[in-house]
């Protein structure tokens, strides 16, 4: 359901901005080589250019040197020649490979294979265009700038490139019994968590996230906040969507004219979370235990988010892992337990975090994932191959 709304929504605006700034931001504009890649054949080893018969056959005279970032004036190699180049350098014209450093002997002006084994044609020579001819795409619109994207965009001149405008995300958390971080709250108050955790989820997913004051328990002062937060983009409500006498979240948007998606999911934690439009803005009634707040803005306010940024790649995101320790539950709800992945170079671990509930915040702060079980199944064993939710 999410995912036809996100396959829908309306690209947003597009920015032309500073190249480092753009880092995290979605391409509006795909990075194309302005020219061959590489643009000269280059030698990727320290060595000598030359033609690898020749070498084969026996010494060959040194030409000159050719260092990286230095043009070769001495014309196409002659026969009997060999250039000494570095790593980087272009190939002279006639070489078809480069005998490495390691493998050669340099005695008075010569030089001599000493490895069993003469070069291949073409070894250690990247061929001009090998990697992308001008005009290729080399990373399509719609990704977002990451490490290999930066890269990318650099090599290709990409100085201010065109991204996508951010999605402006309200965040409305509500809740009689919340107070700022900021205050020392009475016995039978607690701080509010969820505006902060999503606020980080919200930015992590490309979204511009504003924190709204704290609704209070109350259908006008939760009528009017809605009504101030729907110039948004998005608007993610926390808290009130349950079936408690002083829950008002869906009444108030229905007395503002939303229009309902859905109204509960197949999940545990996270079943009473709803998902509609009201006037331009999308919304999100996000349940208000900490825990069900953070799997739900991932499973569903996190893709639409993306999808509203212009990013093509939405997820959720899913791994496979190893289980650690068994997982036993009652079938008939997808759930999503807070757990810890560890991985090394050859295996991802998950062990679930003990925990009393999805409110309990000490749980998700030792979680850094969450473990899914499926519907059907009642009980999950250690090395089973298992899906986690990535936050
Ligand atoms: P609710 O969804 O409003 O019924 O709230 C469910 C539970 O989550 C209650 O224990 C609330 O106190 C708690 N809760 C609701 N909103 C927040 C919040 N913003 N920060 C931390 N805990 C919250
Ligand atoms: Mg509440």
């Amino acid at each position: 359901m999410v995912q036809s709304h996100a396959e829908r929504v309306r690209g947003p605006a597009v920015e032309r901005i500073a190249l480092l700034e753009a880092a995290g931001r979605v391409l509006a504009e795909p990075v194309k080589a302005d020219r061959d890649q590489p643009p000269f054949p280059r030698s990727t080893r320290d060595g000598f250019a030359c033609r690898a018969a020749e070498l084969a056959a026996g010494p060959l005279r040194i030409a000159g040197l050719l260092r990286a970032g230095e043009a070769w004036t001495g014309g196409a190699l002659r026969a009997g020649d060999a250039v000494e180049i570095m790593t980087g350098a272009a190939a002279p014209e006639g070489s078809d490979c480069v005998a490495m450093v390691e493998h050669v002997e340099v005695n008075a002006g010569q030089v001599r294979l000493t490895a069993s084994r003469a070069p291949a044609p073409g070894e250690n020579i990247v061929a001009a265009g090998a990697e992308a001819r001008a005009g290729d795409v080399v990373v399509p619109a719609g990704r977002r700038i990451g490490v290999t994207e930066m890269a990318a965009a650099a090599t290709c001149g990409y100085v201010r490139p065109a991204v996508y405008g951010r999605p402006r995300v309200a965040i409305l958390a509500t809740g009689d019994e919340l107070v700022d971080p900021s205050e020392t709250p009475k016995p039978h108050e607690i701080r509010n968590s969820n505006s902060y955790s999503l606020a980080v989820q919200a930015a992590a997913a490309g979204g511009m996230p504003r924190i709204f004051p704290v609704v209070r328990d109350d259908p006008s002062a939760t009528e009017r906040a809605i009504a101030e937060a729907s110039l948004a983009d998005l608007i993610l409500l926390a808290g009130g969507v349950s079936m408690g006498k002083f829950d008002f979240v869906e009444q108030a948007l229905l007395a503002q004219g939303a229009e309902f998606f859905f109204t509960g999911a197949r999940i545990q934690p996270g079943k009473p979370i709803v998902f509609g439009k009201l006037s331009n803005a999308y919304f999100f009634g996000l349940p208000g235990n900490p825990i069900s707040t953070m799997v739900t803005l991932a499973l569903f306010a996190a893709p639409l988010l993306r999808a509203m940024g212009g990013e093509s790649e939405r997820g959720p995101q899913f791994v496979l892992a190893r289980l650690d320790g068994e997982v036993r539950v009652k079938a008939g709800l997808t759930r999503f337990l807070p757990a810890r992945l560890v991985s090394d170079v050859s295996s991802a671990r998950v062990r679930t975090v003990a925990w009393h509930g999805s409110g309990d915040l000490a749980a998700a702060a030792m979680a850094n994932t969450f473990l899914v079980v499926p519907e059907t199944a009642e009980q999950l064993n250690g090395g089973d191959l298992v899906s986690v939710l990535m936050l």
